[in-house]
C-alpha cells in the first residue's frame, strides 16, 4: 500500500478522467491521496471529491503562497479560517508557505499569512503542509522562531539540499516530501538522499505538475508513485515493498490516517 501526500486531484486536468484516475491509482496499490488546498477558488472542487471519495480521498485545509497578495489575503485568510473552525475534518493545514518564484513584492504578505496558519495548526493540532519555493532561508526564519514540541508537517516537494534537509529534520516533527523529481536525470535529489535515513520520507506527486520519468512534461498523476517508490528504491538499495512499509507508515502517523 502507497500512499501520496499530495495532489491536486480536484483540478481541471482531472476533469476528463478523474474516476479512471482513481481506479488506476487503487490498481496500482496507492490508496489514499491527500488533497493539499490552494485557495478559495478551489475549496468547493476539493471538499466535492473528497465526499465522493471518504475513504480515499483527504483534504487539506490552507491558502497556497502564491495566492497571497495584500488585495486577497484579509479575504483568503478569513476563507480559510472559517473551514478550519467548522465542523469539517481536515487532516493538515496547506498548502502553505513562500515562493519568491513568480512574485517578491508579496514578501511581507506571505509571511504573515504563513504565520497565522501555524498559529491555527497548532491550535487545532494539525500537522502542515509547506511550500518552498527559492525561500528556504525565509521558512527557516519562520520555523525557527514557531516551531515546538506538538508541531509537525512535511517540507512538500523537497529538492534542496543536505544541509536544508538537515534542517527540517532536526526540527523534530518534519518530515521530506519526495516526488518526481528524484526521478530526473541531473536532478541531484539522489546524491542528497544518499546522505538521509529513508524514516524521514513520505512519498508524493505534486499531481498534475512534475510528472517522474517517462512521463516527465505530461500530466502527473498518483498512479505513478510507484515509479517514485522504484527510484528510492535504487538509492536505498531495498525493494518496493520496503519504500512502502516505511513511507506509509510515516504518513499513517504524521496524517493520523
Ligand atoms: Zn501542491
Amino acid at each position: 500500500m502507497l500512499i501520496d501526500t499530495h495532489t491536486h486531484l480536484y483540478s481541471s486536468k482531472f476533469d476528463e478522467d478523474r474516476e479512471t484516475v482513481i481506479s488506476d491509482c487503487i490498481a496500482n496499490g496507492v490508496t489514499k491521496l491527500l488533497l493539499p488546498n490552494i485557495d478559495s477558488n478551489s475549496t468547493e472542487a476539493m471538499l466535492a471529491l473528497a465526499d465522493k471519495y471518504p475513504s480515499v480521498c483527504y483534504p487539506m485545509m490552507g491558502i497556497h503562497p502564491c495566492s497571497i497578495n495584500n488585495d486577497t489575503i484579509e479575504k483568503e485568510l478569513a476563507h480559510t479560517k472559517e473551514y478550519l473552525f467548522s465542523n469539517r475534518k481536515f487532516i493538515a493545514v496547506g498548502e502553505i508557505g513562500i515562493d519568491l518564484h513568480w512574485d517578491k513584492t508579496t514578501l511581507d504578505a506571505q509571511i504573515f499569512a504563513f504565520k497565522q496558519q501555524i498559529e491555527w495548526a497548532k491550535e487545532l493540532n494539525l500537522p502542515i503542509a509547506i511550500h518552498a519555493r527559492e525561500a528556504f532561508n525565509e521558512i527557516f526564519e519562520v520555523l525557527d522562531e514557531l516551531n515546538d514540541d506538538n508541531l509537525n508537517g512535511v517540507l512538500h516537494c523537497f529538492t534542496g539540499n543536505v544541509e536544508q534537509a538537515k534542517h527540517i529534520i532536526n526540527y523534530g516533527g518534519f518530515k521530506l516530501g519526495i516526488g518526481g523529481v528524484v526521478t530526473f536525470k541531473n536532478g541531484g535529489l539522489d546524491k542528497v538522499l544518499n546522505e538521509i535515513e529513508l524514516k524521514h520520507l513520505i512519498l508524493e506527486t505534486d499531481a498534475p505538475y512534475l510528472a517522474p520519468t517517462p512521463h516527465r512534461g505530461k500530466r502527473n498523476s498518483s498512479q505513478y508513485i510507484p515509479l517514485i517508490g522504484d527510484k528510492l528504491a535504487d538509492i536505498y538499495g531495498c525493494t518496493l515493498p520496503d519504500i512502502a512499509k516505511v513511507t506509509t507508515k510515516n504518513a499513517i502517523e504524521l496524517f493520523g490516517l
